[in-house]
C-alpha cells in the first residue's frame, strides 16, 4: 500500500500554525483554531444532507397522496388543455363563420316577409285574392321556413378521420435494468448494459416483473465480440440473482453457437434454432405471459423463435435477464 506523505508541521487551513490534528477523513492535518472549523464545516453539510433527506421523504409523500402534482401528470393536464383549447377555437371561428353568413341569408328573409306582409295586408283589405295566391303566399313561406333552419349557402361537415385534429397522447412505459452481478455495469439510467474488465461472466435483470398480459421489448446490439456470446431472456424472480445466467435455474433464453437456455441447462440447435445475433442488430422480446411462451425476433434476419416456458418450473413473476460474457460488449434496451 502507498503511503500518505503528509505534511504534519503545518495547517492545511491557514498554513501558518504547526498542527495537531490529522482528519482521518480527508487525511489533512489542521491547527487548533482550524480543527475546530473542519469539524464544523462537515457539520454543516451533514445538516444539508439531512435537510435533502426530509425533501426526498416529503415529495414520496406529495406525490403518493396527490398524485395530480407530479410532474406527468402535469404534462397530461397540459395536453388536455391545449387540446380543449383547440377545440374551443375552432368552435369559436366556425360560429362566427354561421353567423356572418346566416346575417346575409337572414336580411333576404326579412326583405321577402316585408314584402309578403305588405300583399297579405292588402289582399285581407280588399278581399281579392285566388287560389294561384294563397299558393304561392304558401310556397314563400315554406321555403323561408325551410332555409331559416337550413341556409342553402351553410353546411358543416366533420374532417376526414386520416389526419387526427388533436394529437393522441401516448404514454411509453419501457423497463430498465437495475439489479447485476459479475463483470457488468449497468448505465444510461439502466438502459445500457456494459461488460466490464476482462472478460468474465455478469448478469443483469430488469425492474419490470411479468405475471399477466403480453409485454415486448427491443435491444440493440451495440457491441459484441467475434464470438457474440450473449444471452437474452427471462428468469424467475424468485430464482436469486448469479452472475452465470446460463446455469441459473429458471433461466429461459437464446444464446450464442445455436444453444438455448431452458430452466438453466443449455440445448444446441433447439427446435432448430440458429443463433444470428450481430453487431448493430436490433432484438425483439415478447414476453407472453398467458400463453407461457418468450419469443425472439431479429429484424435484420427476420428469424423468430420461441420457448416454451414450463410455469412449474419458473414461477410468476418473471423477469428479463440478459447476460455478457466478453469485454466491452454492450446491450441497449430501447424505448419502444
Ligand atoms: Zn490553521
Ligand atoms: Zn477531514
Amino acid at each position: 500500500m502507498a503511503s500518505v506523505k503528509v505534511n504534519r508541521s503545518l495547517c492545511s487551513i491557514c498554513g501558518k500554525v504547526p498542527s495537531l490534528s490529522f482528519c482521518v477523513g480527508c487525511e489533512r492535518v489542521f491547527c487548533t483554531d482550524h480543527v475546530e472549523q473542519h469539524r464544523l464545516d462537515l457539520s454543516s453539510l451533514l445538516d444539508r444532507i439531512v435537510l435533502e433527506h426530509d425533501q426526498c421523504k416529503q415529495k414520496i409523500i406529495q406525490y403518493t397522496e396527490e398524485s395530480k402534482s407530479h410532474p406527468l401528470m402535469k404534462q397530461i393536464d397540459e395536453w388536455e388543455k391545449q387540446s380543449i383549447e383547440k377545440i374551443q377555437q375552432v368552435a369559436v371561428d366556425a360560429r362566427k363563420q354561421v353567423l356572418r353568413t346566416f346575417g346575409l341569408f337572414a336580411s333576404d328573409a326579412i326583405t321577402t316577409m316585408k314584402n309578403l306582409t305588405e300583399e297579405l295586408t292588402r289582399a285581407q283589405n280588399n278581399d281579392n285574392f285566388f287560389e294561384k295566391d294563397l299558393r304561392q303566399w304558401m310556397d314563400t313561406l315554406t321555403k323561408v321556413k325551410k332555409e331559416l333552419d337550413k341556409p342553402p349557402t351553410i353546411s358543416i361537415r366533420k374532417g376526414g378521420s386520416d389526419v387526427p385534429f388533436i394529437s393522441k397522447i401516448i404514454i411509453n412505459v419501457s423497463d430498465i435494468f437495475d439489479k447485476s452481478a459479475g463483470r457488468i455495469s449497468i448505465k444510461d439510467e439502466g438502459k445500457l448494459i456494459v461488460n466490464i474488465g476482462s472478460n468474465g461472466y455478469g448478469t443483469v435483470r430488469s425492474k419490470g416483473e411479468y405475471s399477466t398480459g403480453k409485454h415486448r421489448f427491443r435491444f440493440k446490439i451495440e457491441h459484441t465480440s467475434t464470438h457474440k456470446w450473449n444471452l437474452i431472456g427471462i428468469v424467475s424472480k424468485t430464482t436469486p440473482l448469479q452472475a452465470t445466467a446460463y446455469n441459473t435455474l429458471t433461466s429461459f433464453g437464446w444464446i450464442a453457437n445455436n444453444f438455448v437456455c431452458l430452466n438453466g441447462k443449455l440445448f444446441a440447435n433447439h427446435n432448430g434454432y440458429k443463433s444470428d445475433v450481430d453487431k448493430n442488430d436490433i432484438i425483439e422480446l415478447l414476453i407472453d405471459c398467458n400463453q407461457q411462451t418468450i419469443r425472439l425476433t431479429n429484424e435484420r434476419t427476420h428469424n423468430t423463435h420461441e420457448l416454451t416456458v414450463d410455469i412449474a418450473l419458473c414461477p410468476f413473476p418473471w423477469q428479463i435477464q440478459l447476460s455478457l460474457y466478453y469485454s466491452k460488449d454492450r446491450i441497449r434496451l430501447l424505448w419502444r
